[in-house]
């Protein structure tokens, strides 16, 4: 079990590397800032080392020593300087890695479709794309190129360490160990809890997005006082989980501190004993001056400082690791379909065939959809009737492509569902569902997702035929009225009549319409009722509806029961009929 878990911590480490692709460059030059300000430090504890030695020990003037501090200033200056580019370039591989990860995982949303998302819950997937895909900030900005310096500053001090003195290297070299050492023991525990926390603000996050999307309902049944109990637990056990990270992260640089600094004592007695002559070794057979001494002593603290800030990076490896399981978790997503087959549709238009289909939810074990068959003929309009959780809805997103049939083959012109590819079959489809999703921007820019490069003429005509001009010539604003969040500013009869507007303008073969007059008043729908006899017009149409008023468009009615589907005899046809009129 723990080597199964070693392993996917080796493998999810590695792709956090292979993320970087074209941002290595900044890395590199990250890294290279890096091992100048390095060398730099080197130089700044030789002039130091001098400075110090001439004007105490040697009696020089301060004078004569400008050459001396103006280099000393200029060694700071190119400290600093490539300390501020290492952070820069460090910044920008991360900031290019977090956008097109980003990037990515939204592609990939796209791809699984709504009925992933569905299955989902949406604060969590919003914290994943926010907070964990942040989290790789740390990782890639700081600890790579840390991880390169840690490895080479080191063995850049010790190259100059070596010629002056052996056993200051020896020491060097037996305690530097340690640190890496009890980095990785803490950093263990450190993981396990990193994991911990984003669970629980995923948690947190999902059930913070539920309560307030659902505020409403909560306040008129008076339970929002409840709900507020259990976010400010759900809150809590995020703050001690977020404490548990932060105690370890601390503990880990409390340990690394103090290696460090039993090292640097252990240097400084020895050069004391050696000042005192009762150590005689390690100088190469010359005497331990006090130049040496100061420039080793000045030295010691920077030998241990690389491993000292990976550590504290340390601490962003695992915050990373941590988010990256989740992520890459979304990404090997199993999508139905795949990528989508090749084939392409023939010109004509489309029929629809659905051949024993069985289907069943996850969770559920009774089957939704049993031996289904269905057949929608080129610009034929079939209504599919069936009372609320018969499975109408599941039988247009098994044709969207949403979802995969455990059983039976769908058929578009012949051409199984499978092997067509997803964006042409995607492009000849518009949809119609009882809950139309306005995006924040204007009308204009809600009805062009349909048709980007619909001209204002086209626009307007499509408005005209979903009778949903009326209403918006009554807007200050017309067509660059802004939509509030979620449509808000709009009744639910003007929202549909935009959503038929938008399936004008994408002038698609295929109708896919779920309930789409389902909760509009009388006058709404009937209005919606006849931009949809406009719409069906010439199309292949699969209606799916409960309603009789809207079973009038259809040409033939089919009834959804128990999970099959059965043509609606004459009688109950007629029956229908009277009902409407
Ligand atoms: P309809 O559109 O006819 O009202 P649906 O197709 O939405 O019905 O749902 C059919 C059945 O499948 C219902 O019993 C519902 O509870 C179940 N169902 C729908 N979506 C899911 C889902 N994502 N996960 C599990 N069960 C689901
Ligand atoms: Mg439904």
């Amino acid at each position: 079990m723990q080597a199964t878990t070693r392993e996917s911590t080796g493998d999810t480490s590695r792709w956090l590397k292979g993320l970087l692709g074209n941002e290595k460059r900044w890395v590199r030059l990250s890294i290279a800032a890096g091992i100048f300000a390095g060398l730099m430090l080197v130089l700044q504890a030789h002039l130091l080392a001098r400075a110090v030695n001439e004007t105490l020990f040697q009696g020089a003037q301060l004078s004569e020593l400008k050459g001396l501090l103006v280099m000393l200033l200029l060694a700071l200056l190119f400290r600093g300087a490539s300390g501020v580019l290492r952070e820069w370039s460090g910044q920008r591989a991360s900031v290019g890695v977090r956008s097109r990860l980003r990037a990515e995982l939204l592609a990939r949303l796209a791809q699984l479709g709504p009925a992933y998302s569905k299955s989902q819950r949406s604060g969590e997937l919003s914290s994943l794309l926010m907070e964990q895909v942040e989290a790789l900030d740390g990782f890639i900005a700081r600890y790579l190129p840390q991880m390169a310096l840690a490895g080479i500053i080191p063995l850049v001090i010790l190259a100059f360490v070596l010629p002056i003195n052996w056993a200051a290297v020896l020491i060097f070299l037996a305690t530097a160990p340690l640190i890496p050492l009890f980095m990785a023991m803490v950093g263990t525990r450190a993981a396990e809890a990193n994991r911990r926390n984003f669970r629980a603000l995923a948690q947190l996050s999902g059930y913070f997005l539920d309560v307030v999307q659902g505020l409403g309902t909560l306040k008129l049944f008076s339970r929002s006082q409840e709900q507020q109990q259990i976010i400010a637990d759900n809150a809590d056990e995020f703050r001690i989980r977020t404490m548990q990270v932060l105690r370890l992260a601390f503990l880990s640089s409390a340990v690394l501190e103090f290696f460090a600094s039993i090292s640097i004592a252990i240097l400084a007695v020895y050069l004391g004993f050696s000042f005192l002559g009762l150590l005689d070794f390690g100088s190469w057979g010359g005497e331990i001056t006090l130049y040496h001494a100061l420039f080793l002593l000045i030295l010691a603290p920077e030998f241990y400082l690389p491993l000292r800030e990976l550590g504290t990076h340390y601490h962003s490896k695992q915050e990373a690791i941590a988010a990256a399981e989740r992520i890459i978790d979304l990404l090997d997503e199993q999508e139905y379909l795949e990528s989508g087959g090749q084939q392409v549709l023939p010109e004509s238009q489309p029929d629809l065939k659905l051949h024993q289909i069985s289907f069943s939810y996850p969770e559920q074990p009774q089957p939704v959809l049993h031996n289904f068959c269905l057949q929608v003929a080129p610009g034929e309009c079939v209504a599919l009737v069936g009372p609320s959780g018969a499975g109408k809805s599941t039988v247009l997103n098994l044709l969207a492509g949403f979802d995969c049939p455990q059983q039976g083959e769908i058929r578009i012109s012949t051409i199984p569902l499978a092997q067509l590819s997803r964006s042409v079959w995607m492009e000849k489809v518009a949809f119609v569902s009882q809950h139309t999703t306005l995006f924040p921007g204007s009308i204009r820019d809600n009805l062009l997702m349909a048709n980007p490069q619909a001209t204002d003429d086209q626009i307007r005509a499509a408005c005209d035929q979903a009778a949903a001009s009326e209403f918006i010539d009554c807007l200050a604003e017309g067509l660059d009225t802004r939509v509030g969040e979620a449509g808000a500013n709009f009744s639910g009869g003007q929202i549909q009549r935009l959503s038929l507007a938008r399936a004008f303008l994408k002038n698609a073969p295929v109708l896919l319409l779920d309930e789409p007059t389902a909760s509009l008043d009388l006058a709404s729908e009937e209005l919606v009722l006849q931009a949809l006899a406009r719409l069906c017009r010439g199309r292949t149409t699969l209606l799916l509806t409960h309603r009789p008023a809207t079973m009038r468009l259809a040409d033939r009615l089919c009834v959804l029961q128990q999970g099959e589907c059965v043509e609606a005899d004459a009688a109950l046809r007629k029956q229908l009929q009277e009902m409407v009129s």
